[in-house]
């Protein structure tokens, strides 16, 4: 059987995505592979296509344990033989794979890097043929990436300790040009064929709020989707557990996730949201490494991450099976701060000596400024994070925060002038500057002790812009910074006047600034952006019908609901509403194996669902 059948026949897609026709030739050709492709871009084809191909075994290497059940049931729902090997498996059960595995029953095994240096394990596969290696989430080798595992520095040991070198392939979604050479050398990779598709995730809808009231903002966003599936990531354990109330408190079925619970409580938690138990996942970024869940339908951060590359991997959760998705962030000024302050006490990697410590700091400082950057951005979104990895794009996507609204350049000149001489007039006073918040306050009129006790209310530009929200004044500050009227001294964080500013201040040069047309923000679900890809009226009602279907069938055979079949399947089924088994087997995602597991029991409901309709 030929690849393209294989796709068909094993998977139920008709198409190949970008790069996985290349990296797959290669690895077949014997050639070394080394695929970046965004999360979600299909990287796991790449490498469980040769295996099923290649004649001897693959083994896959994966950093988290807990999710090897789920890949390798997933497999066997395709009709793949498969397993896995972690500490999970009790000695009996590891016997049986050790067992299975001599008499060749696999074609694809799971491994934990540390389970590499086990002598049972070295013992068993040298008797073995095997022909690939996969390194999934290949950065983890990299002490500039952010989840460096020291385990994974030791493949490198267990493919050189075998007969026969076998192929080997490494595979991530993040790697700036650092790690990709880190990967390529410490994995000992040989002239690779090297694939980095786009980073582009077209059905991702992407936004940035700044709202005064991040909880009011968060139920709206979360109104009408109480039997989706999301992500809320925030910044630290104390938000996780303020917000996750919040959740519980309104009604929704949420759970937690952060280093702080013990091992089991994570555990179970999880489980219970990819499981669809639970339907938000409310976590610090101690979650979703190697999340294969492909139904999240949102990812709203609460705070702010620390980088781009962070951000987009976190937001990249979303949507994996295809199906549209959203990608919101709630920005605020304190995130800066919290992020600033993380940064510069980050736990103490002892495998590091000081200067590289400090080196990590600046770096990380440098990759925050790229985050806010585009928090603050009134440009195209998606044209931000691509520009950040290096990827060519058009200057709007359509499918946006900043595309979908209208901006309007307004003169804003008075105002500009009114912040500027209050900026001079608090420095004269208190012979410091001082920062945005404290200057926004003054602005305002704000009678918060901290005001008061400087006498900050005796200025003549006390109260001058009462009449507009605080986030507003605050936009023109950093508005006016970015113009370069204002200057930040980093080390304090307080705006000082620049030469610029005169300009404005006495030669009645004139400042404007883009406007939203419509305040405030509009943050109800858009429609291009439900996550069930469109579908109203008798379509959306199957959907939910086949949605009740999965999830019976899921529980019955103990996996993941996207183990049976993912969102986008089940969003073309509602589409083709096939009528037999010939039908069935077109809807994409249905493969050989599932039709003949599934079809009778999906073609009654949608039987049913004719008759009444
Ligand atoms: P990642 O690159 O993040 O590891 P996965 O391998 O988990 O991505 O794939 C994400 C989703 O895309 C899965 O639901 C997978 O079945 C689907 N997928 C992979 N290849 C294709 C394809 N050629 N056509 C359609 N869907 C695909
Ligand atoms: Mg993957
Ligand atoms: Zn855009």
């Amino acid at each position: 059987m030929d690849k393209y059948q294989l796709l068909e026949r094993c998977y139920g897609y008709r198409q190949f995505r970008p790069g996985q026709e290349q990296l797959i030739d290669g690895a077949l050709s014997g050639r070394d592979v080394f695929g970046i492709m965004p999360t979600g871009g299909g990287k796991s084809v790449c490498y469980q296509l040769p295996a099923l191909m290649l004649p001897g075994i693959t083994l896959v290497v994966s950093p988290l344990i807990s999710l090897m059940r789920d890949q390798v049931m997933a497999l066997k729902a395709m009709g793949i033989p498969a397993a896995y090997i972690n500490s999970t498996l009790s000695a009996e059960q590891m016997r049986a794979v050790y067992r299975n595995l001599l008499a060749r029953r696999y074609k694809i095994v799971y491994v934990a890097p540390e389970r590499l240096d086990y002598g049972g394990f070295s013992g068993v596969v040298s008797q073995l043929d095997v022909s690939f290696i996969a390194v999934d989430e290949a950065h983890c080798i990299s002490q500039w990436g952010q989840d460096f595992r020291p385990s994974y520095l030791r493949i490198t040991d267990f493919i050189q300790s075998l007969p026969r070198r076998p192929v080997v392939g490494a595979f991530t979604a993040t790697a700036t040009a650092q790690v990709r050479e880190d990967i390529v050398r410490l994995l000992g990779l040989q002239e690779p064929v090297q694939i980095t598709t786009g980073f582009d995730r077209p059905n991702l809808y992407f936004d940035v709020l700044q709202p005064t009231d991040k909880d009011g903002e968060l139920l709206r966003l979360l109104e009408g989707r109480k039997n989706k599936c999301g992500i809320v990531y925030c910044a630290t354990r104390k938000n996780v557990e303020k917000v996750c109330e919040l959740l519980l408190d309104n009604g929704y079925a949420a759970t937690r996730y952060h280093a702080g619970l013990d091992e089991q409580e994570r555990t179970e938690n999880q489980e219970d949201f990819l499981y669809d138990r639970k339907t938000v996942m409310v976590a610090t970024n101690a979650f979703g490494m190697g999340i294969d869940k492909s139904n999240v339908s949102y990812v709203i951060h609460y705070n702010m991450p620390k980088s781009l590359e962070a951000y987009y991997q976190e937001a990249g959760r979303a949507g994996r099976d295809g199906a549209a998705a959203e990608c919101v962030l709630l920005f605020g000024e304190k995130d800066v701060h919290t992020a600033k302050f993380l940064i510069n006490n980050a736990s103490e990697n002892d495998e590091l000596t000081p200067e590289q410590r400090e080196l990590v700091r600046e770096q990380d400082l440098v990759r925050l400024g790229h985050m806010v950057a585009y928090c603050r951005s009134k440009e195209c979104l998606r044209g931000c994070i691509l520009e950040y990895f290096g990827q060519e794009h058009p200057e709007t996507c359509g499918a946006c925060g900043t595309c979908d609204k209208e901006y309007v350049p307004t003169d804003i000149t008075r105002q500009a002038q009114m912040v500027l001489s209050c900026v001079r007039r608090v420095r004269d006073k208190l012979g410091v500057c001082v920062g945005v918040t404290m200057l926004a306050k003054t602005l305002q009129g704000s009678k918060e002790k901290a005001i008061l006790e400087k006498g900050l209310h005796e200025l003549s530009t006390y109260g001058l812009l009462s009449e507009m929200g605080r986030s507003r004044i605050r936009e023109i500050i950093l508005h006016l910074e970015q113009q370069g009227y204002l200057h930040t001294d980093t080390e304090y964080d307080t705006l000082e006047l620049t030469r610029k500013a005169g300009e404005v201040l006495f030669r009645g040069e004139n400042v404007t600034m883009l406007v939203r047309k419509e305040e405030p923000l509009v943050s109800a679900p858009k429609k291009k952006t439900v996550s069930d890809g469109d579908l109203t009226g008798p379509a959306a009602e199957l959907y939910e019908e086949l949605r009740i279907l999965r999830a019976e069938i899921a529980r019955e055979e103990g996996v993941p609901a996207y183990v049976v079949f993912s969102n986008a399947t089940l969003v073309d089924m509602a589409r083709k509403m096939p009528k037999n088994t010939t039908e069935f087997r077109r809807v994409s995602g249905v493969g050989e194996m599932k039709a003949q597991w599934y079809s009778a029991r999906f073609l009654k409901v949608l039987r049913q669902f004719r008759k009444e309709h």
